[in-house]
């Protein structure tokens, strides 16, 4: 069995705290650009994209302000007529088609990429229906956590729907963001960690496009190693940790902060959620697998 593992040398990169979804008063956000990146940079971070709906932030805007040590990722949330979607490293205004299909199309032709946006939120958790994530094609991502959605109707997770399509043997990464519209009650809810060679925009990109990077809460991963048919996860503060494969079955369990599984033979993936105190957690990417 061929494990493919996106963390491989991950020792040698330099690990970045992100978050691609964040509003400011150009949208529904409640305060500035700089006020914004003031919040993520005082908390530590390392890059941010700032996600208006429909409004492109790009280079040009950014040169304007003080980036307070942040990389700042061009970036726009495509958000009339439909579902909702990020347009990562935008370098355009996408027109917002009804047909999703011809966005993320769009997207695709420049440089950047696309993240299906809070497919639980709504009364229904229907935002984006699993019928529409299986039809449209050639998205790169889907937020998994949703930090804004926790005080909204539906769900902020969708590691749900993420199985359905991974078992289909859809290739989907996982993003954890924000969504931030307050000031304060929004920001550093969830975020990526991205392993890069490159600290630079075009790093980042290329690292999140491998699957380098996990989703967090809150946990820390220190360690993923692939040995044989073997998979290591440590992390520094999970106390609880699960391996998944296709249908969203747990197959494997410990409660500690590391877990060493072999593949169980039939599985098309595996991917794991790494638990930790007050509803911390951190999902890796799924390792895809291919009979030898
Ligand atoms: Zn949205
Ligand atoms: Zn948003």
């Amino acid at each position: 069995m061929n494990i493919e593992n996106p963390y491989a040398g991950m020792e040698t990169r330099q690990w970045l705290r992100g978050n691609l979804h964040a509003h400011t008063t150009a949208s529904d956000g409640r305060k500035p650009i700089q006020d914004v990146i003031n919040s993520y940079a005082t908390l530590g971070y390392d890059f941010l994209m700032i996600s208006d709906h429909d409004i492109v932030t790009g280079p040009a805007d950014y040169a304007k302000l003080d980036p307070r040590g942040l990389i700042l990722i061009p970036g726009n949330e495509v958000t009339r007529n439909g579902p909702h979607l990020l347009h990562v490293g935008a370098d355009q205004r996408i027109e917002p088609d009804a047909d999703r299909q011809l966005v993320i199309n769009a997207i695709n032709a420049g440089p950047g990429f696309a993240v299906i946006n809070h497919p639980n939120w709504e009364h229904d958790f229907n935002h984006w229906s699993f019928d529409q994530l299986d039809e449209w094609q050639n998205y790169l991502g889907m937020e998994i956590f949703n930090g804004t959605i926790g005080r909204l109707d539906g769900s902020p997770y969708a590691t749900d729907k993420w199985d359905r399509l991974l078992s289909r043997g859809r290739r989907i990464w996982g993003f954890a963001n924000d969504d931030s519209h307050l000031p304060v009650e929004d920001v550093g809810l969830g975020w990526n960690m991205v392993g890069t060679t490159d600290r630079s925009v075009a790093g980042l990109m290329d690292a999140m496009r491998r699957g380098c990077f996990y989703g967090s809460t809150g946990v820390n991963i220190t360690a993923i190693a692939v040995t044989g048919n073997r998979i290591r996860v440590e992390t520094e503060n999970a106390d609880r940790i699960l391996a998944y494969h296709q249908t969203g079955m747990e197959f494997a369990r410990v409660d500690a902060n590391a877990i060493e599984i072999e593949v169980p033979t039939r599985a098309r993936y595996v991917r794991f959620e790494c638990l930790g105190r007050g509803g911390r957690a951190a999902w890796t990417q799924p390792f895809y697998l291919e009979a030898e």
